[in-house]
């Protein structure tokens, strides 16, 4: 069964409607990309899958559901803090916490309430290899973040966001305040994560889509107006 399946939703800031009866499945350990154009409704789409829509004053799901793993969560009994570890987000503008680079990568596990050293220890260097920093930064885990290059500190936030092995992973633009270069490395890295995690991307950018994910959907005025795998929504005579 798909991981994330939303099922006719509506999703409203106040009185206006984002997003109109969208039905999407998103399949395990696959690149899921959303794209569009600007003000269509992608970062709404993924926010509604780790409810951090629930932020902003008045914004709601209007109609039908969110699963993940089968659960609705929406449902009351669904903890916030625990659906937050299963459902990892990066953003657009990198922003490591002022902190170290390896108290960045505990941070997660800290909020959990892991308190052993060493299971703490094996998870910052799982994520930070899985985020292709770790013989990059093994020799000055205590440096501080900040002090990080911008891809390096947009590498940092992924393995900030996996360090919980997360079921899903949503990204919102991860590369736009990027340089080429920077950008080439996260989407190699976005490839070598699908191997572990399901990863969602917002893209404005149709290229990055079609280099990154195995399928696409594509939204229109808060409506997703297709979708498929990538190769065959973009390779067609
Ligand atoms: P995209 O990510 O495709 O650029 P968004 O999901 O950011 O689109 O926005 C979809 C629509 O919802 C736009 O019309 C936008 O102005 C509106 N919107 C986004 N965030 C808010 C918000 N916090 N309050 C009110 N309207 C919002
Ligand atoms: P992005 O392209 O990353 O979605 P935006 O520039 O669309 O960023 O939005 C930046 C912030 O402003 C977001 O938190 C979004 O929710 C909010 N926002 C966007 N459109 C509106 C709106 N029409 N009214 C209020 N807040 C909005």
């Amino acid at each position: 069964p798909s991981i994330v399946e939303v099922k006719d939703m509506d999703f409203a800031y106040g009185s206006k409607t984002a997003l109109h009866g969208i039905n999407l499945e998103v399949e395990r350990k696959r690149v899921t990309a959303l794209i569009g154009p600007s003000g269509c409704g992608k970062s709404t789409l993924l926010r509604c899958i780790n409810r951090m829509n629930d932020r902003v004053t008045g914004a709601r799901i209007a109609k039908g559901e969110v699963r993940v793993k089968g659960k609705n969560i929406h449902d009351a009994d669904v903890d916030l803090t625990q659906l937050r570890k299963q459902v990892g987000m990066v953003f657009q503008k990198s922003n490591p916490f002022p902190k170290t680079i390896y108290e960045n990568v505990a941070y997660g596990l800290r909020v959990h309430g892991e308190k052993d050293g060493e299971v703490i220890h094996e998870a910052v260097e799982r994520a930070l290899t899985q985020a292709a920093l770790w013989d990059e930064l093994k020799d000055r885990l205590q440096a501080h973040a900040l002090g990080l290059s911008g891809g390096q500190q947009q590498r940092l936030c992924i393995a900030r966001a996996i360090a919980t092995q997360p079921d899903v992973l949503l990204m919102d633009e991860p590369c736009s305040a990027l340089d080429p270069i920077a950008t080439l490395k996260i989407e190699e890295l976005i490839h070598q994560l699908a191997r572990d995690y399901t990863v969602i991307i917002v893209t404005h950018n149709m290229q990055q889509a079609v280099r990154v994910s195995d399928y696409t959907a594509f939204l229109h005025l808060g409506k997703l107006i297709e979708f498929g795998e990538t190769e065959r929504m973009f390779d067609r005579p």
